[in-house]
């Protein structure tokens, strides 16, 4: 998410969210703080997209209406993604929505913007102009340099030497990846290595994709279509993408090609191709559950033929490999990213990069998306290229860039808000800090549950303390430490918990805490989390 603002007006670039770190227990997504904005939401007049990518559009719906509902501006595509996630809040009705395409023009405020065509791993992605008062900057988005597209244009090359020629204040360019050497692979020669699997496999054949890499499900169709293979989609979010872009005719399917998965029993193996979603091994993704053989309608079997056409998102490797090695064990031939080019990514490699900004020649050069060390990498191409070092702005999270009327560029010393916010089912930002600790606290060492009855009048314990343990020891084998830890308890409500106990509850439990955590790790080298319960009776 960018900001771009200049006198009483405000318009943002993007908005996605982010998914959780292995340290987020529980976390279903992590988008940006915009406290910022919703202090100056009366300055906000629109949020422009540059592609339709769930980490460019994905926080929409939780953030939209804290902004005052402002106009969404997207390409067609990218609206229509857009409408279908605020669609799943019931919020579709209200946005406003609005539609350009890359020969439009459209003034916000007090910026003018302009916007040319880049190739990406999912259709109608586009760079952005922003003509401002102070000067012209290009923002790339997700971009990369394809010269052979598959059923698209390549980027706009003309009209990037366009916006250089009339000078480029600021370029902020796509980091992602900036370490990577050369061009970026074409989209078609991946299509003719996927073409002559499905020349040659002589069963089914499953390809696992990202469910918006709609140029890599054409080429499915195609190579099904002219290998006489019928065609069937598995995975919710899959299907979806494949009848909005079927519907938009980004997608293109020649008639009576489609089938159900059921009726895909019915035809001999090798008439047969199945796209499914599972390329990053999710749990409940399709080819996931066909790995397990839990998948309704598909059984896998030897002879089959799994093509895995995406790249492992780092943290996924773990989920991916054991999928694979479930379906190697079932007797698939299964291919991957390693062994064959059978994925290209969508981001710009460093050759690309050297284009682009040779293209712009921007005086400023903001590095964008990714990890800092990537940001880096980016930079020194622009450096390379010779940018001088101190026009060249790595920037973190809610840091400020300031432009002046003489073109002089400087990053404030004070920042925005620019934490993340969790989301965790329903609740946007009420999973904070302390319960991602507990969260992580009872992950690492379980917990352990005290729970004593007092006396209301004098204090004392009733009976003796219960204990419950989950993820911590296996109580039955540990009937010695209960009993010490019973006695310990004892002897903190003894000494310390009579008389007046609304005074001492609170004391007591945190003594209970420090002193049985204590003795605990002193005997388990485990810190459980520590729940006492009071009970007055
Ligand atoms: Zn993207």
């Amino acid at each position: 998410m960018t900001v771009f603002e200049y006198g009483n007006d405000i318009i943002v670039i993007d908005m996605g969210l982010m998914f959780p770190n292995e340290e987020m227990l529980g976390i279903d997504y992590v988008i940006p703080d915009i406290s910022y904005l919703v202090k100056n939401k009366h300055k906000v007049r629109g949020i422009v997209f540059t592609h339709g990518h769930l980490d460019h559009i994905g926080a929409v719906p939780y953030l939209l209406e804290k902004l005052g509902n402002p106009y969404l501006y997207g390409t067609p595509l990218t609206i229509e993604l857009i409408r279908d996630r605020l669609a799943e809040f019931g919020m579709d009705r209200k946005a406003r929505l609005n539609i350009f395409t890359v020969n439009d023009n459209i003034r916000i405020g007090n910026f003018e913007l302009e916007f040319f065509r880049v190739n990406h791993n999912i259709p109608d992605g586009v760079g952005i102009a922003i003509y401002t008062p102070v000067g012209l900057c290009v923002t790339t988005g997700d971009f990369k340099f394809d010269y052979t597209p598959v059923d698209e244009k390549p980027s706009d090359f003309s009209r990037i030497a366009l916006l250089g020629g009339r000078g480029v204040l600021v370029a902020m360019c796509d980091s992602t990846s900036a370490e990577k050497e050369g061009h970026s692979i074409s989209e078609k020669k991946i299509g003719r290595t996927l073409h002559r699997i499905f020349e040659t496999a002589k069963g089914r054949i499953i390809m696992a994709t990202f469910s918006t890499l709609i140029s890599r499900i054409q080429q499915a169709v195609n190579s099904a279509y002219q290998t006489g293979r019928k065609i069937a989609f598995s995975g919710m979010s899959l299907e979806k993408a494949v009848e909005i872009t079927v519907r938009l005719n980004y997608l293109k399917i020649p008639p009576n090609t489609v089938i159900s998965l059921k009726q895909t029993k019915s035809l001999p193996d090798n008439k047969v191709a199945i796209v499914a979603t599972g390329s990053q091994g999710q749990e409940s993704s399709a080819l996931a559950r066909m790995s397990r053989q839990e998948h309704r309608e598909i059984k896998i079997h030897k002879g089959d033929t799994i093509i895995l056409s995406s790249s492992p998102i780092p943290g996924n490797e773990r989920s991916i490999y054991n999928m694979m090695d479930n379906l190697f064990r079932l007797g698939a031939r299964v291919f991957y990213e390693k062994i064959m080019d059978i994925h290209t990514g969508g981001h710009a490699h460093k050759e690309d990069m050297k284009l682009m900004i040779s293209l712009l020649k921007p005086k400023y050069f903001v590095p964008i998306h990714g990890e800092h060390h990537m940001l880096v990498n980016n930079a020194w191409i622009a450096r390379e290229l010779g940018i001088p070092s101190g026009n060249i702005f790595i920037m973190e999270n809610g840091q400020i860039l300031n432009v002046d009327q003489e073109q002089k560029g400087l990053i404030l010393k004070d920042k925005v808000p620019s934490g993340y916010v969790l989301v965790d089912g329903l609740g946007i930002g009420d999973v904070g800090h302390v319960v991602l600790r507990d969260r992580q606290q009872m992950a690492k060492d379980g917990m352990f549950v005290v729970i004593i009855t007092v006396n209301k009048d004098n204090g004392a314990l009733i009976g003796e303390p219960d204990i419950v343990s989950r993820g911590f020891i296996y109580m039955k084998e540990s009937d010695k430490l209960l009993k010490e830890v019973k006695n310990q308890i004892k002897k903190i409500v003894d000494t310390k918990g009579k008389k007046d106990l609304s005074v001492n509850e609170a004391y007591i439990k945190s003594r209970i805490r420090e002193e049985i955590g204590e003795y605990l790790f002193k005997r388990t080298e485990r810190r459980p989390m520590i729940l006492p319960v009071i009970i007055g009776a």
